[in-house]
């Protein structure tokens, strides 16, 4: 296992240097409560290796963090009761990352809960659209 970053939080946490509730561990993924919690439950898993970002992660990281979030929910689903969830990830600041070592969310999502949608669904020129999906598959 590569050396742990200094000053990264949720690399002290996969190294035992500082406090978590941790829900769920395997060779490739810790996951651990969320101190700010959205709701009910809210866990963060995260790679034992140090990885900035969606973009920076290696694939069997992130194939073994996807596992580890869906054997979360699961155990969430038996445990917690919940209505629903919400897998999130956030990479970089202006998508609102504030920690800079990889994590999905795992938000049990209530009926009641206060949550609400984060962007407002509107109609598109359907063009403007295709363009769009151009340029993105010319960036393959
Ligand atoms: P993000 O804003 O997507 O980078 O999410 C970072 C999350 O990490 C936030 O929801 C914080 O509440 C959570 N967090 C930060 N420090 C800790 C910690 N020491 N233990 C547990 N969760 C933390
Ligand atoms: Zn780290």
């Amino acid at each position: 296992m590569p050396e742990a970053r200094p000053d990264c939080i949720f690399c002290a946490i996969v190294a035992g240097d500082s406090p978590a509730e941790i829900v769920d561990s395997d060779d490739h993924t810790v996951t651990l409560m969320d101190i700010n919690p959205a709701t009910k439950g809210h866990a963060l898993v995260i790679p034992r290796r140090h990885s900035d970002d969606l973009l920076d992660i290696g694939e069997d990281d992130l194939t073994a963090c996807a596992i580890a979030a869906q054997r979360v929910v699961k155990r969430m689903e038996a445990s917690l009761e919940p209505d629903g969830f919400n897998l999130i990830n956030a990479t970089r600041a202006a998508a609102w990352q504030t920690v800079f070592h990889f994590h999905i969310h795992v938000v049990p999502r209530y009926e009641d809960d206060p949550l609400k949608l984060p962007w407002i669904p509107r109609g598109a020129d359907l063009d403007e659209i295709a363009t769009i999906a151009a340029t993105i598959r010319e960036g393959r």
